[in-house]
């Protein structure tokens, strides 16, 4: 009876085990799945030719990207 005890203590413990790799390996393959997502596209400056990601750009009234508004800014 004893020994019927620690074999189930040991089979809970394996599969909690097993359970908590599997739940580390899919939070890494979501982790590296969200690293490899699509590039950004980049922008060079119009005035000092900087390269800047697309959501950070700065567009003047013809569409033109720059890298902050004080480049944007005309003069
Ligand atoms: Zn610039």
């Amino acid at each position: 009876m004893k020994y019927l005890l620690i074999f189930i203590v040991v089979i809970v413990v394996l599969m909690l085990h097993k359970k908590n790799r599997a739940s580390q390996q899919a939070s890494h393959q979501q982790r590296k799945a969200q690293r490899l997502s699509a590039p950004e596209p980049m922008h060079a400056c119009t005035r000092c030719g900087v390269n800047v990601p697309a959501s950070r750009c700065v567009w003047d009234a013809q569409q033109r990207p720059y890298c902050c508004a004080e480049h944007a800014r005309p003069g």
